[in-house]
């Protein structure tokens, strides 16, 4: 009886192995995969899967979220020679909003080359460039964006941001300047902000005060993501947050500050 005997073993085995370790993956119906070749319809979550940083979780995509990505209109991305996908996907070029159909989250990703501009215009449902600001971030931010909309979204406020990426001084002839600070805004890491909330509009005296609760609400639930907020700095920066690049990667910050002043306009 050689077929209950393996039916055992593979039992017992699939827990340990490949399940155990993509389980935060598994768990909420997603697959593991390479994110430079596989397109995932539903978007891809960073760690939630064993491995280097480019197997990310490709979140399940069922038979409505298919009939929906098929049926969207895309004419004004593919006339630019790009394609609609959600803008967690590897991109190799970079991504442009308002040119698909669906979600925010659904951009148009323009084929690239190498010395192309990662940055995407990020724009979601409560999260907005202030006074028609363009919202540019780092496209391995994009996730930290993408919660921080749902924080923003379950405290009930609208997260107004005053400032984003920005590039720091040029010399004259266009080469890149060594950075005199490490802020994270210059790679495209961080966001300044102010709220729209319930109670009001809440700038930073607000953010710094913690007596307005919905704000309270968003600034918790940013820090017990992981997420840096400004406000319990030593030197306070309450409208800040980001996701500390600088001080956990510092080679990984430097690289990517030289590749986007040298790439981005
Ligand atoms: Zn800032």
């Amino acid at each position: 009886m050689i077929f209950p005997t393996l039916l055992v073993i593979t039992a017992f085995l699939q827990p340990f192995t490949t399940s155990s370790a993509d389980s935060r993956c598994t768990n909420i119906g997603g697959s593991c995969f390479d994110w430079r070749y596989h397109k995932c319809i539903a978007g891809y979550e960073t760690g939630r899967c064993s491995g280097d940083n480019n197997r990310r979780c490709c979140k399940p995509c069922d038979n409505t979220c298919a009939s929906d990505e098929a049926s969207y209109d895309d004419r004004k991305c593919e006339d630019m020679g790009g394609a609609c996908m959600h803008n967690s996907n590897y991109c190799a070029g970079r991504y442009f909003s308002g040119h698909c159909g669906g979600p925010a989250a659904r951009q148009c990703c323009t084929s690239g080359s190498e010395g192309s501009c990662n940055l995407i215009e990020y724009s979601s449902a409560h999260i907005h460039g202030h006074n028609g600001l363009e919202v540019r971030v780092h496209r391995d931010f994009v996730g930290a964006m993408n919660k921080l909309n749902t924080y923003a979204g379950a405290c009930h406020v609208t997260v107004y941001v005053t400032n984003a990426f920005r590039k720091a001084g040029q010399n004259l002839d266009g080469t890149v300047v060594p950075p005199a600070t490490t802020s994270n805004h210059l790679v495209g890491h961080a966001i300044d902000f102010n709220l729209n909330t319930p109670n009001g509009w809440c700038n930073s005296a607000c953010l710094a005060g913690q007596q307005n609760s919905a704000a309270k609400c968003f600034t918790d639930k940013a820090m017990n993501s992981g997420l840096r907020w400004g406000g319990v700095w030593n030197t306070p920066d309450p409208v800040h947050i980001d996701d500390g690049l600088n001080v956990y990667k510092y080679d990984e910050w430097k690289t990517l500050y030289y590749e986007l002043h040298n790439n981005c306009s």
